[in-house]
Parts: C-alpha cells; sequence; structure tokens
C-alpha cells in the first residue's frame, strides 16, 4: 500500500471510496499510486486513485497531457514501465462473482489476461504492427500464442473487420503500410478483440486521423460494445470526442480523479472547477467566441505536486482549506454517481459561469484586413510525380501524378487570416507552401505585393522585389515545434540565429535585447532563463511560442501556421491561438493557417474577422466569414466537416454520417466532374459530368461555394438523376482508393 507520507499531503486522499463505487464493477481500482525515482525527487504520476469501472460502460477518462490518463490504463494491466513502481490494489472480476487481484499475477497470468480478458489500443497503429509482415499474420501469431482454435479465431477476425467496414481478404492480405491510417486503426481495434476480451481499454486510439475517420471509428465502436457486450475504457484529452460516446466520464487532475459522473452530468452540471475550465477552454463550434477562455497557470510538475488540493495555484476560489488539505469527494446534490473532489463545489457555477449574460452572444467581430493582397494566388496547379512504391517492377512504369492542388486562385491581404481545413491529402499544405514560396507551383501564378515570386526567383523580367525579400517576408510556424527547433541549440542561439543572417547591422547586444523582449512579450519570463534551454527542456506551448518568435523577429507579412496548435494540449490551443491573435495586431502580420480541425478554424479566423477555406482534393470548395461557414455551411463537403467536429454533447448524433464513403478518393486519379461526387449524399448525374466552380452563379461575393445546388434551377443537375452507385450503405469502401498523402497533410 502506498506511503502518504511524501509531500505532507493529507492522509484523507479521496478517502470515502464509497462515493465512487457502482452495482456491478468489473474493474476496481483502489489507492493506486504510480511512482518514478528520478534525480529530482520521487516522481509522482499517479497519485492513490479509487475508481470503479462498471460492467459493460463506455467510461471516458480526460485530461490534460501528463495528468496521469496513460498511466491509468497502464496501472489497470499492471502494465507500468521499469523502473516505475506501482502500489494500490487492482481487483478484475470476469463475473460479478469471481475475482483476481491483478497485481498477484505471475507474468504468464497476466499475458494471459492482457489479451484475453482485458485488451488495449494506443494511439498510431502504425507503431503497433510490424511492418514487416501481413496483417494476417499479426492474427495468426495472436491466435496461435494464446492456444486459441485458428479456424474459429480467423473466422472471428473476418467478423470483426467486417464489423469495422474493412474487406477481410484485402486487409488481412496487406501489410501496415498498403492500408491507410484509419483501415490500420480500425484493424488494429479488430486484432484487440479476436480473443474475445470482456474489457477494451483504448490510449487516445484516434488521435492520430482526421475527424471524420475519428467520429466514424467512434460510431463503430458503439455498435461494437452492443454487439460483444465489451467495457471499454477510452482516454483522450479530447472532451467533446467522447462526450456523445460514453456513458460516464472521469477527469483527471494532477494524477487523479478531480470529477467522476455521468456523461450528461458532467457536461451539463459540471461541479469541480477544473471541469468548468475546462469546458470553457475547449474550442467547439457553438460556444460564442468570446466565450471561450484558456486555464490560466499549469498543470503541475509531477515531482512537485502543490500541497492541499493540487488545483489550488490555478483556482479562482482557492482559499487556506484548500491549500492546506486534500479534498475527499463529495456527492454532487446528493447524487450516488456525481462526485467532485472540491471543498467549494457547490459555490463553482456561480463564481465560474459557463455562458455570458446573453448580450456578447456571437458578437460581430470585424476584421482589420486591407484591400491590398499581400500574397495572390491565380488558378494554381501544383501537381507531384508520385514515388514508386519500390517493388523491382516499379521503375518500369510511368510516375503517377498527384493532383496536390487544382486550379486554386486566393488573396490573402495585409491583417488577414485565412484558415484553410479539410481533410489528410486535401492539398492545404501544399497550397500553404505555395503560398509562402516554399513550392514552386506547376501552373498559375503567385505574386508578393504584385511582384511574380517564380520570375523574381528566376530573375526574369523586371524584378521590383527580390526573391530573398519575399522568403523573409512569408514565414512558417510548423505543427511540431520541437521538431522544427535544433535540439542542440539553446532558445537564445535559435532565436538570435535568423537576425545574425537578415540583420547584418545588428550587433549582439542588439540581438540579445530583441529576443529577451520578445521571450518576455509571450510570456516566457523571466527570459534569462528560457534563453539559456534547449527545446527538450521547454513544454509543447512554450516550444511553439519559440517558433513563432522566430517567425515574427523576421517581421513577416504572411505567417503560414501549419496544424500550428493541432499537437497542443486542448486546453492550451485557446491560449496559444489568442497570443497569435495579438501579435497579428503588434507585428501586423497576416496568418494561413492549415488546419484540420473546424472548432480551431473557427475560433482562430473567427477572432480576426477571418475566412474560413474548404479544400477537398486540391480544390476550395467553399470560402467565407468564418462564423459564416460555421454557421450556415452550404457545400455538403463543408457540412460534412462539421458534423465530423464533436461538440461539448452527449446526445450528440454519432450514428449517420452525411457522407456516402468515409475515405478520400485517390489524388492520382481524382473523380471526374465534382471531386466530392462519389461520396456526395446530394450528387447527382450531372455532379460525375460537369465540374462545379466557386465563382460562378455565386449569390454572395464573400461567401463562395462550388456546388451545383447553389446554381438555379436552369441548371441540369436539377433535372439529372440521383447517383445510386448501389454501395450506398458501404461508408467504409476502401478498395485502393484509400490513399492519403500522409507526408504533405
Ligand atoms: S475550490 Fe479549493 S478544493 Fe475546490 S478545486 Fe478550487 S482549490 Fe481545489
Ligand atoms: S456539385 Fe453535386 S456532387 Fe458536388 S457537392 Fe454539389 S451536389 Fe454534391
Amino acid at each position: 500500500m502506498s506511503d502518504n507520507s511524501f509531500t505532507g499531503r493529507s492522509e484523507a486522499t479521496k478517502a470515502d471510496v464509497s462515493a465512487i463505487q457502482v452495482d456491478d464493477p468489473i474493474l476496481e481500482m483502489r489507492d493506486a499510486s504510480v511512482t518514478f525515482d528520478m534525480d529530482r525527487g520521487e516522481s509522482r504520476v499517479l497519485d492513490q486513485v479509487n475508481l470503479d469501472v462498471q460492467r459493460n460502460e463506455i467510461l471516458g477518462v480526460v485530461g490534460e497531457s501528463g495528468s496521469g490518463k496513460s498511466m491509468f490504463a497502464s496501472a489497470l494491466l499492471d502494465a507500468v514501465v521499469d523502473p516505475g513502481t506501482l502500489s494500490g490494489d487492482i481487483t478484475y472480476h470476469p463475473d460479478p462473482d469471481r475475482s483476481v487481484d491483478v497485481l498477484d499475477l505471475s507474468p504468464e497470468q497476466l499475458r494471459e489476461l492482457r489479451w484475453e480478458e482485458i485488451s488495449m489500443v494506443f494511439q498510431g497503429a502504425q507503431s503497433s504492427f510490424n511492418p514487416t509482415t501481413t496483417i494476417r499474420d499479426h492474427f495468426e501469431e495472436t491466435i496461435e500464442a494464446h492456444n486459441y482454435d485458428m479456424a474459429q479465431g480467423m473466422a472471428h477476425a473476418r467478423e470483426l473487420l467486417e464489423d469495422l467496414y474493412l474487406e477481410p481478404d484485402r486487409v488481412l492480405d496487406a501489410y501496415p503500410h498498403e492500408l491507410s491510417g484509419g483501415m490500420q486503426q480500425r484493424a488494429l481495434i479488430a486484432l484487440s478483440l479476436v480473443l474475445e476480451p470482456n474489457v477494451l481499454v483504448m490510449d487516445e486510439p484516434t488521435a492520430a486521423l482526421d475527424l471524420l475517420m475519428q467520429r466514424s471509428i467512434l460510431s463503430l465502436l458503439n455498435d461494437l460494445q452492443e454487439k460483444y457486450d465489451l467495457t471499454v475504457v477510452f482516454i483522450t484529452h479530447d472532451l467533446p470526442l467522447v462526450a456523445g460516446l460514453a456513458d460516464r466520464l472521469a477527469v483527471m487532475y494532477a494524477f487523479e480523479f478531480a470529477e467522476v459522473g455521468p456523461a450528461d452530468e458532467i457536461i451539463r452540471n459540471p461541479t469541480h472547477p477544473y471541469t468548468r475550465s475546462l469546458l470553457k477552454a475547449v474550442p467547439n463550434l457553438d460556444t460564442p467566441l468570446q466565450e471561450m477562455q484558456p486555464i490560466e497557470g499549469m498543470a503541475p510538475d509531477p515531482v512537485d505536486v502543490p500541497e492541499g488540493c493540487s488545483y489550488h495555484p490555478r483556482c479562482p476560489l482557492a482559499d487556506d482549506v484548500c491549500r492546506a488539505s486534500n479534498p475527499a469527494y463529495h456527492a454532487v446534490d446528493d447524487s450516488d454517481d456525481h462526485v467532485a473532489a472540491c471543498f467549494h463545489w457547490e459555490q463553482a457555477s456561480d463564481v465560474l459561469s459557463l455562458t455570458t449574460d446573453g448580450e456578447t452572444e456571437h458578437a460581430e467581430i470585424v476584421g482589420k484586413q486591407s484591400a491590398d493582397p499581400v500574397v495572390s494566388l491565380t488558378d494554381v496547379d501544383v501537381h507531384f510525380e508520385q514515388e514508386a512504391d519500390g517493388g523491382l517492377l516499379s521503375i518500369f512504369d510511368d510516375p503517377d501524378l498527384v493532383h496536390a492542388v487544382d486550379d486554386v486562385s486566393l488573396d490573402v491581404y495585409e491583417n488577414d487570416v485565412v484558415a484553410l481545413v479539410g481533410e489528410s491529402g486535401c492539398g492545404k499544405t501544399t497550397l500553404g507552401k505555395t503560398s509562402i514560396a516554399a513550392q514552386r507551383p506547376t501552373g498559375g501564378s503567385v505574386t508578393y505585393r504584385e511582384q511574380d515570386v517564380w520570375d523574381a526567383k528566376d530573375g526574369v523580367g523586371d524584378v521590383e522585389t527580390p526573391f530573398e525579400a519575399i522568403r523573409r517576408s512569408l514565414q512558417m510556424v510548423h505543427q511540431d515545434p520541437g521538431g522544427s527547433l535544433n535540439p542542440n541549440r539553446k532558445v537564445q542561439a535559435s532565436l538570435e540565429a535568423p537576425l545574425k543572417h537578415w540583420n547584418t547591422g545588428m550587433d549582439a547586444e542588439d540581438r540579445k535585447e530583441r529576443v529577451f523582449s520578445m521571450l518576455e512579450y509571450v510570456g516566457m519570463s523571466p527570459p534569462e532563463d528560457y534563453a539559456g534551454r534547449y527545446p527538450h527542456q521547454l513544454s509543447g506551448g512554450e516550444q511553439q511560442r519559440v517558433a513563432l518568435i522566430r517567425a515574427l523577429l523576421m517581421n513577416p507579412d504572411l505567417i503560414l501556421a501549419d496544424e500550428a496548435v493541432s499537437a497542443l494540449d486542448v486546453s492550451l490551443r485557446v491560449e496559444v491561438m489568442d497570443l497569435m491573435l495579438e501579435l497579428q495586431d503588434v507585428f501586423d502580420t497576416s496568418y494561413l493557417f492549415i488546419s484540420h480541425n473546424l472548432s480551431n478554424a473557427r475560433y482562430f479566423a473567427g477572432n480576426a474577422g477571418g475566412r474560413i477555406g474548404v479544400m477537398y482534393l486540391g480544390e476550395i470548395v467553399e470560402i467565407g466569414p468564418a462564423e459564416e461557414i460555421i454557421a450556415n455551411p452550404k457545400h455538403p463537403y463543408t457540412k460534412v466537416l462539421k458534423w465530423s467536429t464533436a461538440d461539448l454533447e452527449v446526445d450528440q448524433d454519432v450514428e449517420e454520417p452525411p457522407i456516402s464513403s468515409i475515405d478520400i478518393p485517390d489524388p492520382v486519379d481524382p473523380p471526374s466532374g465534382c471531386r466530392f461526387h462519389t461520396r456526395c449524399p446530394e450528387a447527382r448525374e450531372a455532379c460525375a459530368r460537369q465540374q462545379p466552380s466557386l465563382d460562378e452563379h455565386a449569390s454572395d461575393d464573400e461567401h463562395r461555394v462550388a456546388c451545383f445546388r447553389e446554381y438555379d434551377q436552369s441548371h441540369e443537375y436539377w433535372e439529372s438523376e440521383p447517383i445510386d452507385d448501389g454501395e450506398s450503405t458501404d461508408l467504409f469502401a476502401d478498395g485502393s482508393d484509400a490513399a492519403e498523402i500522409e507526408s504533405d497533410d
């Protein structure tokens, strides 16, 4: 059992386990702690946790990165990696009358438990599969290793693959890399269920996927849970994603659960101050922009968790009692299934209101963009030759041409924000790179303040603005700031390098002063401290701030922010986007903001009075003011993106995506006519023959849509027959057209 003396924290920590007990637990965790001995001291990454998992429920475990969610999952299976030490009690009840003490099992018994009774699925199927063996080999090895009947096991494997809308023959014979990310993740779920476990523990299982695929897999998970009587523990940092799926939610903060209860109670009547702040901090499509606010402060270091209530340094209700003692669970409104670990839960709803008084709701935000374009793209094409797949005979094949961007025109003005959204492989990153002169188009033109960018590069005609100056004015912030910062360079050296290159007149003292003032400006204070750190000594949010400073030190006219907040925790995204917008005001810059997430695009572009452009297979299919696109999407594909963006709603419909196939067609051979016609529920025969235009028939200059449904009744679309391919129920029709340009978008 754990030792409570390590931080002087209260012995009474969450002692009243009756508060979290359920009628028929399949798993019981009591007083579970995980510690690591580190040079800096003892790191307690799970802290005396008590929780029951009810048989046949879907339990959502949510919280920020580093809050202990994954450690909770590892502890459930006694799978904490060395040199971590797990203490406490974990009991598994295969049925209501039997108990298994998980921490008492032998290594062989544990191996059986982990596949046959409680199975686990992690994020990123790619790393879970052996790339050198087929999916069939993975199933057969698993069945054989557990001495299951091979014929029965493989029959079950095929059934599971079909349940997950995969073609068994094609998938079983494929190597992992031959499947798209969504197909791999579904195959991994099937593999985890092949030995018919009772419990499925999923740790961020869809985090690497597009929202549409995430949402679709969640609806399949719902079906699987019912069909196979599964208990599911779904761990995620993405509260909206699990809100509509889970029966109960458990909110984790600082390595313990802050609030546990039925999902609808937690979403509609959150009681712990942290849960309330988390709900306000999550970008979503419904909440008025003004009401979304970041959570102040930082989550604690596991070596140095504050005494008393661990949330007190960030909590507006904190008082001396909170600072002195760790609160036990309180039953919310005398409920027997909703508990919050907070002394002042009754005041939380008054102090931390989730809504404003209504007067500021959906107030219009007017952008500051000028009428002068900084960058103009006219009829731009970017076509790539796809690399051969490496097969011996492939060297004799003609390379395939990928239509990454096709015939796109776009102006980005001074002080503008344009958010480009779409699925992986839609061409948004390629279009972004083309806009900042980092990618040469294969057709059309790109101008920077009326200077043709590639003429400047090639020295064609009268070059008014040299290419070097153009590149300097067009900067980029990547998704993975850690990857874009030199790991061997301290922050100061990383930030001074571009100044040395571009501002040769600046002396060392001026450079240092400039860098320090920028660090201070973005909240990295004291700057001397941060300037001396290496990238790995910074949090994800801090790394992204450094990347942003590096771009801004060039005084750019336009910054391409490519999924710049996607890798950040949900609760940090609003904070970083706010900072980017504040810096826009100071530096008079524009942003081209690339995101696969419509909520982030809405928050960023909406708060700047900017636009959202929706891309599909290399084309912009809808563009307009951000809030107008969200409130009144017109293109059927934009409606799909909106559907796939989970709301903070418990009764959201996860059943019927408004699309006839989930997987994106191959950009090597895009569909004829309207490229969306193979997936569009509104498609008619005219759509397969003709291509709708973004500019023709636009009733509104600002909000433009490339769909025949916006054309007047004289267009032949209205008279033509609906497309019926006979496969309309096959949402996950994969086939060979599931290609994704993963490296590009
Ligand atoms: S009110 Fe006190 S006990 Fe409750 S969350 Fe805030 S600091 Fe913790
Ligand atoms: S043009 Fe036709 S296929 Fe394309 S989005 Fe409109 S209705 Fe759908």
